[in-house]
């Protein structure tokens, strides 16, 4: 059975649950979704979502609750995560405006700007272009991180807003600048999980 986890200390953690449930069904997938903040829940898990929050407390969080070095491990190991927004910040190796103390998976190829948007257009929605699928996406920034530079090859482009790239993939990870939970468009965590099973 497919067991999905969502790193649940901080962040729209429930939207992130309810739309992997929908995803499942619409992919006609038995499989539960789980509230993570234990390394011990760890266990068979098929996918990690790493939600949009605020990235210094999920950073603090991950650390304090031991899940940061084994959810690096499980992702270099191959394991299917997805980072949002925050998320997308915590996957990243490279992060631009991080606070000291602020930790990260260093797992996706990929230079971040946190807060890059500025305060004027901090929060904005538009069609985005997914390369995998015809129509347009709903595309809900939120203070979002800018993804400034693929560091390699190995990361492709999943996601468009114009000529500006805001979704990546590479191997076993996807992060995106936007927040595809917080609307009711399943397409990206479909996508996201057909990896996992
Ligand atoms: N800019 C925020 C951060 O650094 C992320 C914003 C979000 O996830 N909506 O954590």
């Amino acid at each position: 059975m497919v067991r999905v986890g969502v790193i649940g200390l901080q962040g729209d953690v429930s939207e992130h649950i309810e739309a992997s449930k929908k995803a499942l069904e619409n992919l006609g997938v038995t499989g539960e979704v789980v509230w993570l903040r234990k390394p011990e829940q760890l266990e068979g898990i098929s996918a990690i979502i790493i939600p949009g929050g605020e990235s210094t407390t999920i950073s603090r969080l991950m650390l304090k609750n031991g899940l940061l070095e084994p959810v690096r491990k499980l992702g270099e190991d191959g394991l299917p995560i997805m980072g949002t927004c925050a998320g997308l910040i915590m996957l990243s190796k490279e992060v631009i405006g991080a606070t000291p103390e602020q930790r990260f998976l260093e797992l996706l190829d990929v230079r971040v700007n946190r807060n890059a948007y500025g305060r004027q257009v901090d929060s904005f929605e538009a069609p985005i272009r997914l390369t995998f699928s015809d129509e347009p996406f709903p595309g809900v920034f939120i203070r979002a991180p800018r993804i400034v530079e693929l560091l390699n090859d190995k990361v492709r482009p999943i996601a468009w807003l114009g000529d500006r790239v805001v979704g990546v993939e590479a191997d076993n990870l996807i992060g995106l600048e936007f927040h595809p939970e917080l609307t009711d468009d399943t397409r990206v965590h479909e996508y996201f999980l057909r990896n996992a099973l």
